[in-house]
């Protein structure tokens, strides 16, 4: 792993700095990225700062929104990816273009693509290892620099609860609430959920499948989609709601796209999922995953492997 000296070095050096993160993105994608690129722009307002997507923000647009790129921004500019594990997942293919590229991220490092990379997969959120970086090199920590970062860390530690969240992300929050955020705003934002997604989480625990073992899931149709006026993204609010029944450790939510695949979610409380989502075109973290299953009878075969995976987790902790 490189440090964070190596990586500022690069930035120096660098007239135009391009940020991307990863597609269908959360607040941890969009608050790390808004986080660097805003800091750096006060840093070195000679500098062209640019962030990346696809116009897929969705109802995240709070956080940060998109600047326009095109194929010659990237002439001689270095590309920082944040939160972001393997290339297929990176929002804008132009990155590729870009003359040297650095990856900051926390997820298990599957695909070591960068020229210089800082991976740290204990942290909690890459908004987290974002916010290390700017307090050891001293960069501008204003308002507008710790509200998507601290966006980001709430939302990748599910308001503080997941295992990663420590000590340090305390200090880390403590350092951004300093600033003047708005604290109970940015809570809320990710928290408020329209009626339409409350009825959706209320169809997940009424129709949810629990097997013994405590693995559990839930299949959202297009038709039930629609019938809530919820698109694919907005049901990702669905996604923790089956984890909050004491019995359940491990979970599924299958979300049908318009194409009649399915995005899979996989969560756990304790058994190990990151390889089962590897196996079906996926990755992530030990305890939250994502994947994609071609259809019906791939959802069945992936919710079998968790079953067994949990029955298997049962048994070690008898
Ligand atoms: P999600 O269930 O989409 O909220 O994703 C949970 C975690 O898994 C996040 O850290 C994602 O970055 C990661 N992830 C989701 N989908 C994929 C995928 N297809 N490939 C690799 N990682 C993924």
């Amino acid at each position: 792993m490189n440090t964070f000296s190596q990586i500022y070095e690069k930035i120096e050096q660098y007239s135009t700095i391009i940020f991307h993160r990863h597609t269908s993105p959360d607040p941890d994608a969009l608050g790390s990225q808004a986080g660097l690129a805003r800091s750096l722009r006060l840093q070195f307002p000679e500098k062209r700062i640019l962030c990346a997507g696809e116009n897929d923000e969705g109802d995240l647009e709070w956080i940060n929104q998109m600047d326009q790129v095109k194929s010659s921004d990237y002439q001689g500019a270095l590309v920082i990816t944040t939160d972001t594990a393997n290339t297929a997942r990176i929002a804008n293919k132009l990155y590729s273009q870009g003359d040297f590229l650095i990856k900051i991220d926390h997820h298990p490092d599957v695909e070591p693509y960068a020229d210089l990379s800082y991976v740290d997969d204990e942290a909690p959120a890459a908004s987290q290892i974002v916010a290390d970086f700017i307090i050891e090199k001293h960069l501008p920590l204003t308002k507008e620099v710790a509200y998507p970062l601290y966006a980001g860390i709430v939302g990748d530690t599910g308001r503080f609860m997941y295992p990663e969240t420590s000590k340090h992300t305390f200090f880390v929050a403590a350092k951004l609430a300093q600033t003047g955020i708005n604290i109970n705003e940015i809570a809320r934002n990710i928290s408020d959920v329209t009626f339409a997604q409350a009825k959706l989480q209320a169809e997940v625990l009424e129709h949810m499948k629990v097997d013994p073992s405590g693995a559990a899931y839930a299949i959202l149709t297009q038709e039930k989609l629609s019938k809530l006026g919820v698109d694919s993204e907005e049901a990702s609010c669905t996604v923790s709601t089956p984890g909050r029944i004491k019995d359940i450790l491990a979970w599924n939510v299958f979300v049908e796209k318009s194409d009649g695949t399915f995005r899979v979610h996989y969560r756990s409380k304790g058994p190990i999922i990151n390889g089962l989502a590897a196996k079906h075109n996926g990755g992530g973290h030990a305890l939250a995953s994502g994947a994609n299953a071609k259809n019906l009878v791939e959802v069945e075969q992936i919710f079998a492997e968790l079953v067994q995976v949990t029955k298997e987790y049962q048994k070690s902790h008898e």
